[in-house]
């Protein structure tokens, strides 16, 4: 186990991918926090809990909004009272409001930058004077690789993206010498009802792109981050690691 005695938030973890992640740290040896948004998903994110749980892991359920400031603070609050630190931040949480740019609304623009980039700096902000207290800190973001090629129809999604990586390179600079870490993962195109919106001809269209042949599925992410938050990554950082089957090289 790689992660024994450590302390996981991982941000939008009632399903999807993140819901992967934190099973995975808990198989890792780590007791996690699972931020879920709204009562609505509070059901999903206890069955999380549970199956950390039956890892022989503590998990504490931690509702918060990332967009919102004060929220994410609360969310990082309620952990810190569970556990006494954190180790390792993983910023998730994300959502997608496609439309051509001509005519995507003010909105659209708004609520994605929101969530998938101005959610990442409230929680790394909040979760950082912890980990500088201790010395010691894990910070892993999703990115994406729409954020590096950029895509027709997800300006928005893309900038935010685009952002993530930009703030984690800033960050890897300010703390590495508190023994921070930051690093980013960049999916490709993984199977989570983020992609399960989209049409046939859409996935046929994506899958061409991709020289090992297939989608990816949340645990080739969860993977991928369980390696950045472990110690064979001690001495990486500010990092971009693209898990995409080959989609960008
Ligand atoms: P997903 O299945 O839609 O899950 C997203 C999670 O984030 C949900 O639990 C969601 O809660 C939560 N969330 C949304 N807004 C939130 C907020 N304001 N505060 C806290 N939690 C919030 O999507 P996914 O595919 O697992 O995506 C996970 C991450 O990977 C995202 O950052 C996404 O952009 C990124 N990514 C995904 C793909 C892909 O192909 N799937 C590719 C590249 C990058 P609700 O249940 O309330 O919505």
């Amino acid at each position: 186990m790689r992660l024994e005695n450590k302390v996981a938030l991982v941000t939008g973890a009632s399903r999807g991918i993140g819901a992967t992640v934190a099973l995975r740290l808990a198989q890792e040896g780590a007791d996690v926090i699972v931020n879920y948004v709204g009562e609505e998903n509070f059901a999903d994110a206890r069955q999380v809990q549970e199956s950390i749980n039956a890892l022989g892991r503590r998990a504490v359920l931690a509702e918060g909004n990332v967009a919102d400031f004060n929220s994410a603070a609360e969310m990082v609050e309620q952990g810190v009272r569970a556990f006494g630190r954190i180790d390792i931040l993983v910023n998730n949480a994300g959502i997608n409001r496609d439309n051509l740019l001509l005519r995507m609304k003010e909105e659209e623009w708004d609520s994605v930058l929101a969530v998938d980039l101005k959610g990442v700096f409230n929680t790394t902000k909040a979760v950082t004077k912890y980990m500088m207290k201790n010395r010691y800190g894990r910070i892993i973001s999703v990115s994406s690789v729409v954020g590096v090629a950029g895509n027709a129809g997800q300006a928005n999604y893309a900038a935010a993206k685009a952002g993530v990586i930009g703030f984690t390179k800033s960050v890897a600079k300010e703390l590495a010498s508190r023994n921070i870490t930051a690093n980013a993962v960049a999916p490709g195109f993984i199977r989570t009802s983020m992609t399960d919106k989209l049409g046939d001809s859409a996935v046929e269209g994506a899958l061409k792109m991709i020289p090992l042949g297939r989608m990816g599925e949340p645990e080739d992410i969860a993977k991928a981050v369980v390696f950045l938050a472990s110690e064979d990554a001690d001495y990486i950082t500010g990092q971009i690691l693209h898990v995409d089957g080959g989609m960008l090289m």
